[in-house]
């Protein structure tokens, strides 16, 4: 589970390699709902396979 997901980059629209966490970095296997930080509504976002993060931080295009 989780490494087999097709996922996609929100921002450049390619190949995601799991998930990252947009506020603190923090990576993860797989989606985790529960990891939150107050005052923001980023968390645990797909990860960019091209750039190594977070799909909201891609720096691919
Ligand atoms: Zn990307
Ligand atoms: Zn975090
Ligand atoms: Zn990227």
């Amino acid at each position: 589970m989780g490494q087999t997901v097709n996922l996609l980059c929100a921002t450049c629209g390619g190949l995601a390699d799991g998930w990252k966490c947009a506020i603190c970095g923090s990576v993860a296997g797989e989606h985790d709902a529960g990891h939150l930080h107050v005052g923001s509504d980023r968390y645990c976002t797909v990860k960019c396979a091209g750039c190594q993060q977070a799909d909201v931080h891609c720096s691919c295009v």
